[in-house]
C-alpha cells in the first residue's frame, strides 16, 4: 500500500464503487482520481472495475485505453449522469 494524491490504495479500493455511482463529495472523488491517475496499480484496478460497471448499466467500452480510462475518469469527476 501506499499513499498518492493523499490517499492510499486500500482507501481508494474501498471507495471505488462509491466513486463509480457519484456517492463521494468532490474533494474525495478527486483524491481517488489524483490517485488512480498517480498509481498505475490502482489505475489497473479501476479500469476494470470501471469496465465492468459500464458493462452491467450500458454499451460496454471497445477497449480500455489509457485516454478512455482517462476520460471516463473526467467524467466521473465532473459528476455526469
Ligand atoms: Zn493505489
Amino acid at each position: 500500500m501506499r499513499e498518492v494524491g493523499g490517499i492510499r490504495c486500500d482507501a481508494v479500493l474501498a471507495s471505488l464503487s462509491d466513486y463509480v455511482d457519484g456517492d463521494l463529495d468532490v474533494a474525495t472523488r478527486e483524491r481517488i482520481a489524483t490517485h488512480l491517475a498517480g498509481c498505475p496499480e490502482c489505475e489497473r484496478f479501476g479500469a476494470g472495475f470501471a469496465a465492468m460497471v459500464s458493462a452491467l448499466g450500458q454499451d460496454p467500452p471497445p477497449d480500455l485505453s489509457p485516454e478512455r480510462v482517462a476520460a471516463l475518469a473526467a467524467l466521473l469527476r465532473d459528476g455526469a449522469g
